[in-house]
């Protein structure tokens, strides 16, 4: 049973407010994904609610035909760059809540939350472990092409990832019978911590091919009317892929309105919007699988470990990275030297789920700032910084450096010069501004939440009844599937899958 606590939200970057020492370093990104996406600025108050369309469910950062509408904005074109994405797995029972705890949010799987459930529900655990491995191993087989990271071990809350929970029947979600799974769209794959949910115990014959299609949908692909593409929207239970051509949308579910018209158009052009490429939007989205080993580094830290500084300073706590793809998680922690105003701490870090946040979609080649000491008390200080790419590589790095009493500023350092010796500092913070065109552009995360309903109705085959033992091995696939071990980080780069051909 996965059941974490909700991490408390309620502090966030105010909370520096209540000392005079300290301020949020300046943002000049846009902060939401909406504003990103669309280039203007909805206020709060003016972004809908979760609603629901037909079976889809829908919010301001679903970047939807419906959600813009309601903001009385149109379709805009999306130029995400292709950005590796993770895929968690979540079958050994999941509790799930309407509620992301007071951050501004409606869905967020590290969180636990989703507006998928309109109470707090538990999803059982789904099968054993040979089913779940044959479960795991067929839906990565379904994403082999792509650059997309699956894994059954829980990634870091700061590193957004999608979740795909696999148990129990669709009435534990308010769902009627024919329903096989359900799950929030965003289009372009916009928004990377999202929630879907499969019902084994309402579809047992299809779990991998419901949760492809579920996951699917958080990332933007809509229902197509071809039967052998994994996006048709009733279980075939046949031999189905991702397929790489050109099909109409089906609107046999849902009310009629194609929501992601302005992603369609781009990889089916000549298709009005009303035509789904469902291969090339998940390569356009992900990108082809690229295998990564290299740790991000870090390139410069201010300030350096062990430097001093004096009580008539000013500088901004702030550490720049080197990574290799355009997927990069930060954490930043204050360990020592807090002040008492804030007593239960305060952190700043990817995915929202600390007291201050990091834009989604910012170029990871941008400094991340944590916070600016504006002339601080003298003290010895400790804060930590982690990073992480998609792969699971890793970095981290704590810093102490001490402040003492002095009507002088110290000593200005370098951009970027480590002054490990008392006296002198760097006073200046985010060097180094340097700006993203590296070889991978921008960086993906992104939150917006709204999501989908999916009615899949058994066609023939499968059993759509529920009770009926879930899974069977049918024989799909082999038992060469790795070992599942929990906090096991399965890399799909790394076992020998078979390729297949999408058609
Ligand atoms: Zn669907």
């Amino acid at each position: 049973m996965l059941l974490t606590p909700q991490p408390a939200l309620a502090s966030g970057p105010e909370a520096l407010e209540s000392v005079d020492w300290l301020s949020r370093p300046e943002v000049t990104e846009p902060e939401t994904l909406l504003e990103h996406a669309m280039g203007v600025d909805v206020a709060p108050e003016d972004r809908p609610e979760p609603f629901w369309v037909g079976t889809n469910l829908h919010d301001a950062e679903s970047l939807t035909t419906s959600s813009l509408a309601a903001m009385g904005l149109e379709p805009r074109a999306l130029d995400f760059d292709p950005t590796p994405g993770i895929l968690y797995m979540s079958m050994e029972g999941h509790t799930l809540r309407p509620w992301c705890g007071g951050g501004g949010q409606t869905a967020n799987a590290a969180l636990d939350c989703s507006p998928l459930v309109d109470e707090e529900v538990t999803f059982p655990a789904y099968g054993n472990d040979q089913t779940k491995a044959t479960a795991f191993q067929k839906l990565a087989n379904y994403y082999n092409d792509f650059n997309l990271v699956m894994t059954t071990g829980r990634p870091p809350n700061w590193v957004p990832y999608t979740m795909a929970v696999i148990g129990g029947s669709s009435s534990l979600a308010g769902q009627g019978g024919g329903v096989c799974g359900i799950a929030n769209v965003a289009c372009d794959g916009a928004k990377r911590n999202h929630v879907s949910l499969t019902f084994p115990q309402s579809c047992g014959n299809s779990v991998a091919e419901i949760a492809a299609q579920e996951t699917a949908h958080n990332w933007g692909l809509e229902h197509t009317d071809i039967t052998s593409d994994i996006m048709y929207p009733y279980v075939t239970g046949g031999n189905n892929s991702f397929r790489n051509e050109c099909m109409d949308i089906s609107h046999a579910t849902g009310n009629g309105i194609t929501q992601c018209p302005q992603v369609h158009e781009f990889y089916c052009p000549g298709g009005g919007g009303e035509e789904q490429n469902s291969y090339a939007e998940l390569m356009g989205i992900f990108g082809p699988r690229a295998a990564d080993t290299t740790a991000p580094t870090i390139t410069n830290l201010v300030p350096s470990n062990g430097s001093t500084w004096t009580t008539a300073d000013t500088f901004v706590i702030s550490a720049t990275f080197a990574e290799d793809s355009n997927f990069l998680a930060v954490k930043w922690d204050w360990l020592e030297g807090l002040p008492d105003s804030l007593p239960d701490g305060y952190d700043r870090c990817t995915n929202n789920v600390c007291s201050d946040s990091y834009p989604a979609w910012r170029s990871n080649q941008e400094p991340y700032d944590f916070i600016t000491f504006d002339r601080p008390p003298a003290g010895n200080y400790t804060m930590k910084v982690e990073a992480m790419d998609a792969y699971g590589n890793y970095v981290t790095e704590t810093i102490s450096f001490t402040v003492i009493q002095s009507d002088e500023p110290s000593t200005t350092g370098m951009p970027g010069e480590t002054d490990t010796d008392a006296g002198t500092t760097g006073d200046d913070t985010d060097t180094g501004e340097t700006d993203a065109t590296g070889t991978t552009g921008g960086e993906g995360t992104s939150a917006g939440p709204g999501e989908t309903l999916d009615p899949t109705v058994a066609g023939t085959d499968t059993d759509s009844t529920t009770g009926s033992e879930m899974d069977e091995g049918c024989g799909c696939v082999t038992s060469n599937a790795p070992p599942l071990s929990a906090g096991m980080l399965l890399l799909l780069a790394a076992i020998a899958l078979p390729r297949r051909r999408r058609n």
